[in-house]
């Protein structure tokens, strides 16, 4: 076992609300009953893309069945035009801005009406990098940004109260499990019937459970995909961009149609951290005293405290050892605070490994068809003109033993 695997740390609504008699109807019934009649909304927005899992185990840990959470839909031109019209806030960035669509959007479900509005502010997050970094803190401005749009719903009439939804945005520090439950039992404690401190804590450990899981299941396909790349002799390419970048209305999907030319697509996020793999590829550093473990990234982020910048370094890194990784595509979004001290180490890293670097920053509201289609054309070409020179010379500058079942350059068996 190595020393250096240490574990990362994942490792009211007086009853529901007055809503035309149906609070009343149940005022006597016990409190679970009355949780399972809950129905939850949340927006798809920012660190919801990657710990979803989270609050889906947790609320199913709670008794409020995943049939009734509502999910808003994708971000999309049309769901701002619908939904978040005479809504906005002075926020300047653009997935911040979006916001408002999805609150808009949930509120205005007559179908499934929601009773309460779950979106929460999301401080740290839980990360592979736990324990290497100095600290895994969400961007301040998706942090706030609940509290920022909220303002949009309540600035002339309150439309929560007006609908019957409790509005709920309690801050959690998604790196620290137990500060989490007593964070999540404070701020829900009103909105969920007869919750219990003790309660909370074990449905947050579920809610870890189902991210882990969901997480492992994903870097499994992942190495799948490196497995079969390997085998065969062929690139893949890697997206470095934040998880709501996977939004089609913020990624504007850039990576679906580069998918669509044959080459398989990973994303940062979710790359394997299996032992043997980060061995191979990070024990040359180790030994070299560059960095302490496969996750460090103190060689080129010392200050390495927001958890989605340091992934994004971390993956530049991952990108240049991996031989089949022959391409990184790079996505960011319009104004960008956080992302623009980044936008050189990351290309100088994945550029001085031979492996290809493309960016497409600035993302906005409209996807730039024509410019994208020009691109990705582009793209395409340079794979498939030096895709294999650069495997070879990836491969050639690779230590030895990969654990991937890579091809004999010579005999072209594939060699385990
Ligand atoms: S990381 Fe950048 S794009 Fe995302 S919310 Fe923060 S400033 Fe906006």
């Amino acid at each position: 076992m190595l020393s250096w695997f240490a574990k990362a740390p994942f490792g009211a609504l007086a009853p529901r609300f007055d809503r035309a008699g149906a609070g009343e109807a149940r005022a006597g019934a016990p409190a679970a009953e009355r949780r399972a009649q809950l129905r939850v909304g949340i927006p798809r927005v920012l660190n919801l893309w990657s710990t979803h899992q989270f609050w889906i185990g947790f609320l199913e840990a709670l008794g409020i069945e995943a049939r009734r959470i509502e999910f808003s839909s994708d971000t999309s031109e049309e769901q701002a035009r619908r939904y978040a019209k005479g809504r906005g806030t002075v926020d300047c960035c653009y997935p911040v801005k979006c916001i408002s669509g999805h609150y808009g959007e949930l509120l205005a479900n007559r179908k499934r009406r929601i009773d309460i509005l779950l979106s929460p502010m999301i401080a740290t997050l839980p990360s592979c990098l736990a324990g290497h970094v100095v600290a895994s803190i969400a961007c301040p401005r998706v942090m706030a940004a609940p509290e920022n749009i909220k303002a949009g719903f309540v600035k002339e009439r309150d439309t929560f109260a007006e609908l019957g939804v409790r509005y709920v945005a309690p801050l959690v520090n998604l790196d620290d499990p137990p500060l989490a439950a007593k964070q999540l039992y404070e701020g829900l404690r009103d909105a969920i019937p007869g919750l219990t401190a003790e309660e909370t804590r074990r449905a947050v450990a579920a809610g870890y459970r189902a991210l882990e899981a969901y997480n492992g299941a994903l870097r499994r396909k992942s190495r799948e995909v490196l497995e079969w790349c390997a085998r065969e002799d062929r690139p893949c390419l890697l997206v470095l961009a934040r998880p709501y970048h996977m939004d089609p209305g913020i990624g504007h999907e850039i990576e679906v149609d580069l998918q669509a030319y044959g080459y398989p697509v990973l994303w940062a996020q979710y790359l394997p951290i299996d032992e043997d793999l980060l061995e191979w590829m990070f024990r040359p550093d180790i030994e070299a005293g560059w960095v302490r473990s496969p996750f460090d990234i103190a060689d080129v982020w010392p200050s390495s405290y927001s958890a989605n910048t340091n992934e994004i370094l971390w993956g530049a890194k991952y990108a240049a050892r991996m031989p089949w990784i022959a391409c990184v595509v790079r996505l960011s979004s319009y104004e960008c605070g956080m992302d623009q001290p980044t936008y050189s180490p990351v290309q100088r890293i994945v550029e001085a490994s031979g492996t290809l670097f493309f960016s497409f920053q600035d993302l906005d509201s409209t996807k730039p068809a024509g410019s994208v289609k020009i691109r990705v054309e582009t793209i395409a070409h340079y794979l498939e003109k030096y895709a294999a020179g650069i495997i070879a010379k990836k491969r050639a500058a690779s230590p030895p033993g990969c654990p991937l079942p890579a091809r004999d350059s010579v005999g072209g068996e594939a060699v385990l």
